[in-house]
């Protein structure tokens, strides 16, 4: 694979994650030419490849120099930042600002010492000046990060020493409540102070103690009916809860821990080893390789685990797997020797940071896989086509789910695959309107009927390929309702259009498969249907170009669920009204508060009373009428 290639590069950049994460870009001696963090990975390195006003030199020569692309998934922006500042120390990327000499550090300074200290950028090495120091950062972009937080939330001091020194007034920053004015109010010092400690456990990563002081100070506020106080401090926990999320994947012991993601589809296999060390993710390693059909995980895990190691001059203190390899307790000993300690090697998780840390590495892994089969879909289609026995390479894939909400409220998820790729555009869902609870053939039949309608109305192109979630009796079920509808809406098509055609609409195209999931056996877990023959094809794991269509399966529950989901908030808020003493203002005023109903569902009474300004009786109503 070579990114140089626009053939390779396009598909590969579509398909790259809309999650926050860190990236790198190589040339093709694999030198590391770019270390950069996105908030949106997808944006992001799609951004250098377009038009986007970006004039650093090296942007338009990326399109001739970068033929890898690595990327790295991370929980949050912070912890994006955290993993970029560790990966430009380790490879030194061409085109990151080098730190030459002492001048080029940039950290964060507080004035420890000063009465009303303020938190400043500095350049270059911590001085003996009595301040404390956070940082090196590499990125302006990460001072200025941290620095805005503080702001927001914390309410300090912005002005130079001089200028607190003779101001007489408060400036701008008071008046849009990001100062409290220490140079002209009468300000709380104590109050400030303990704030200003608050600050630096959030630089330091602190969150369970910073959020423990935090919530114990709002319970304290709300108790002295200090109202402004203890939302100010709410909002504040609510921040840093979305902060400490991704940090509690990070161990807290700081035991140096390797944590292995290992994702297998069909030859293919993506491992990662993430390292969390001194409490953060670290430097990591990555792979996609092929391995035979025949080979178990156990066998394979083993193998690269002895392998990696042998080639590592640091070996972890623990090693978490997602399952046990092979000769488990020999690698433990192996490997206690290489570290002149026990290691512990976990291959049953049960820690909840441990667990988090597992998940961050499948999804590294998954993540991994899926851009490198990104470059192989148009041979897996081809090799799909023959063994499912189709005319020729199906262009447009389509897939229906068929899902209710407890029984009632049927819908139906169609999504699309164009040339083996999602094309989330074309996705539609349908409100099954004239068929009884429960009656999924009768549900099929009503939006195949209009599906096929569209054909005509709405130029909406016919499938090559038809996938129905199930076994072989929805095979049979989807196969005769489109015969009976080829005749019905083709006739009602050619009485409209008056065509001189035999049929006004043809499905010959159009061929139909089933994809169901075996429970309670050893064998493989997925099979699929084909009309007219008897056994099942199994999907191996060799067999990748079957992958087409578990992901494409997939993808439809998955874009059933989000429908379904959306639907319930909006039911839930359109209900919400119906609670006596609550008109559809204080509803908006709920949503706007809470951003969503499951956020509301789950708060407290007495925040809910805060936010909507009526009484706690009317907030446990609400609780009661969201929990029934
Ligand atoms: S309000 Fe006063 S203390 Fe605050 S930043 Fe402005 S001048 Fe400084």
């Amino acid at each position: 694979m070579d990114l140089r290639d626009p053939a390779f590069r396009e598909p590969f950049l579509s398909s790259l994650p809309h999650s926050p994460g860190v990236y790198v870009m190589r040339n093709a001696a694999g030198q590391v030419l770019y270390v950069g963090k996105a908030l949106d990975l997808f944006s992001r390195v799609n951004s250098y490849f377009r038009a986007s006003g970006d004039t650093r030199s090296f942007v338009s020569r990326l399109p001739s120099e970068m033929a890898d692309l690595e990327i790295w998934v991370t929980q949050s922006e912070r912890e994006a930042l955290l993993l970029e500042n560790t990966l430009i120390k380790e490879l030194k990327p061409r085109y990151n600002v080098r730190l030459r000499d002492d001048r080029s550090y940039l950290m964060i300074r507080v004035q420890a010492a000063h009465p009303w200290p303020r938190f400043e950028t500095a350049r270059g090495l911590p001085q003996e000046d009595g301040a404390r120091y956070f940082g090196p950062y590499h990125a302006a972009s990460a001072v200025h990060f941290f620095l805005s937080f503080i702001g927001r939330y914390f309410r300090f001091r912005t002005c130079s020493d001089a200028v607190f020194a003779t101001r007489r007034k408060p400036c701008l920053q008071y008046h849009m409540g990001r100062c409290e004015a220490p140079c002209s109010r009468n300000v709380d010092a104590a109050a400030y102070r303990r704030r200003v400690e608050k600050a630096m456990l959030y630089l330091e990563g602190r969150f369970e103690r910073l959020m423990r002081d935090v919530r114990r100070e709002m319970k304290q506020a709300s108790a002295d009916l200090e109202f402004e106080k203890a939302a100010q401090l709410r909002d504040l926990l609510f921040a840093l809860e979305k902060c400490a999320q991704p940090q509690q994947v990070i161990t807290s012991d700081f035991v140096p821990t390797d944590a292995v993601g290992f994702v297998r589809e069909g030859p293919h296999l993506s491992l990662v080893v993430l390292e969390i060390r001194q409490g953060q993710l670290g430097v990591h390693r990555q792979m996609v390789v092929e391995v035979p059909e025949e080979l178990y995980d156990a066998e394979i895990l083993s193998t690269f685990l002895f392998q990696h190691y042998a080639s590592r001059t640091e070996t972890p203190g623990r090693l978490l797997l997602p399952f046990a390899p092979e000769a488990a307790a020999d690698l433990a000993a192996w490997l206690g020797e290489a570290a002149g300690a026990p290691v512990e090697v976990v291959t049953t998780v049960v820690d909840e940071a441990h667990v988090r840390l597992l998940r961050l590495a499948e999804v590294n892994a998954q993540h991994r896989l899926t851009l490198h089969n990104e470059l192989e879909v148009e041979a897996d289609l081809a090799r799909l086509s023959t063994r499912l026995h189709l005319p020729g390479v199906p262009k447009r894939i389509e897939c229906y789910d068929i899902s209710h909400s407890q029984g009632k409220d049927t819908s139906a998820s169609m999504v699309v695959f164009i040339d083996g790729r999602p094309a989330p555009r074309l996705y539609r869902q349908f409100h099954v309107r004239d068929v009884a609870p429960g009656d999924d053939y009768g549900a099929l039949r009503e939006v195949m009927a209009r599906r096929l309608e569209h054909v005509a109305e709405k130029n909406w192109e016919l499938p090559d390929l038809m996938v129905i979630d199930g076994g072989r009796g929805q095979l049979r079920a989807i196969t005769q309702i489109l015969s009976d509808l080829q005749s019905q809406i083709g006739s009602d098509l050619q009485s409209q259009i008056g065509s001189g055609e035999k049929n006004g609409l043809d499905l010959s195209g159009v061929k139909v498969i089933s994809l169901a999931k075996q429970h309670g056996s050893d064998g493989p877990p997925e099979r699929v249907f084909l009309p007219g023959v008897k056994e099942p094809l199994p999907i191996l794991p060799g067999s990748r170009e079957m992958f087409i269509l578990v992901r494409l399966r997939d993808e439809a529950h998955r874009f059933a669920n989000r429908a379904r989901t959306r639907r319930q908030e909006k039911t839930f808020s359109s209900r919400l009204s119906e609670v006596p003493g609550l008109g559809p203002k204080r509803v908006t005023t709920l949503l706007t508060a809470f951003g969503s109903v499951e956020r509301i569902r789950t708060a407290d009474p007495a925040e809910i009373a805060k936010a909507g300004h009526f009484s706690l009786d009317l907030a446990q109503k609400i609780l009661a009428f969201l929990n029934a």
